[in-house]
């Protein structure tokens, strides 16, 4: 049986694979090629940041230990530029945890640990693809919670007339949110419903929540928009009842 889900139809969609360990590219290399991507290959982060910038890639596969400037420099340059933000998911081994959650922040939309399955990294690499390039659902009007604003079709979000400047989760964490105000979810349901991932690392919900309270909240480290619920998980609280009724803008 072939489990290799196929990338949507059209041109081929370019991934670039950073790996400077010879036998694990090779491997990525192959299994991406066989799902039907057109790939592209950096041994080291200078290279990598060269390809990217030369090819376009759609996605970049991007291993943390890299030789020279290492996997979350690259991260962090590679989600500097203007424009939509490039795709990244890591590869990571055990033992960098705390690596791992830096390059979430950094805005990579996964990983996974080695080491891993092949198979494992294709799904990974078609989901976030989709997700990409999903195109706005067609009732994605403009949310309005008190002076919180969010406008799912553009990607914009603001506060109080100031723009938020959030990555792709922590975007769609927030509008998950707000269209569920006053209604506790747990880390798992979290991961289920704003990553579409059936089990993982609830650790990634965290470190998104903290990093969205930061953006957000008028004083992150007291929350009052994303309350946690002790042993439950999260709640939205719109920022002002009175004003925002969570209704969709005029
Ligand atoms: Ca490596």
């Amino acid at each position: 049986m072939d489990v290799h889900p196929a990338p949507a139809r059209g041109p081929a969609r370019r991934v670039l694979v950073v790996e400077d360990e010879p036998t694990v590219a090779e491997v990525v290399t192959g299994y991406l090629t066989r799902a039907g991507y057109e790939v592209e290959h950096a041994a080291d982060g200078l290279t990598a940041l060269e390809l990217a910038a030369a090819l376009r890639p759609q996605l970049v596969v991007l291993d943390l230990m890299l030789p020279g400037l290492d996997g979350l420099e690259v991260c962090r340059r590679l989600r500097a530029g203007d424009g939509p933000p490039l795709p990244v998911v890591m590869l990571t081994a055990r033992g960098e945890e705390a690596d791992r959650i830096l390059g979430l922040e950094l805005g990579a939309d996964d990983y996974v640990t080695k080491p891993f399955s092949p198979r494992e990294l294709v799904l990974r690499v078609a989901s976030v693809l989709r997700r990409a390039e999903a195109p706005p659902p067609a009732a994605s009007v403009a949310v309005r919670a008190g002076d919180l604003v969010v406008d799912p079709a553009a990607r914009r979000a603001e506060r109080g007339g100031r723009e938020l400047a959030l990555t792709g989760r922590e975007f769609d964490l927030l509008v998950f949110l707000l269209r569920h105000p006053g209604r506790v979810f747990s880390r798992e349901e979290l991961l289920r419903h704003v990553w579409g991932w059936e089990f993982g690392d609830t650790s990634t919900v965290t470190v998104h929540v903290r990093r969205l309270r930061e953006k957000v909240e008028d004083d992150p480290a007291a929350p009052k928009l994303i309350s946690t619920v002790w042993s439950a998980g999260y709640r939205f609280d719109p920022p002002d009842t009175r004003a925002g009724d969570g209704s969709p803008r005029p």
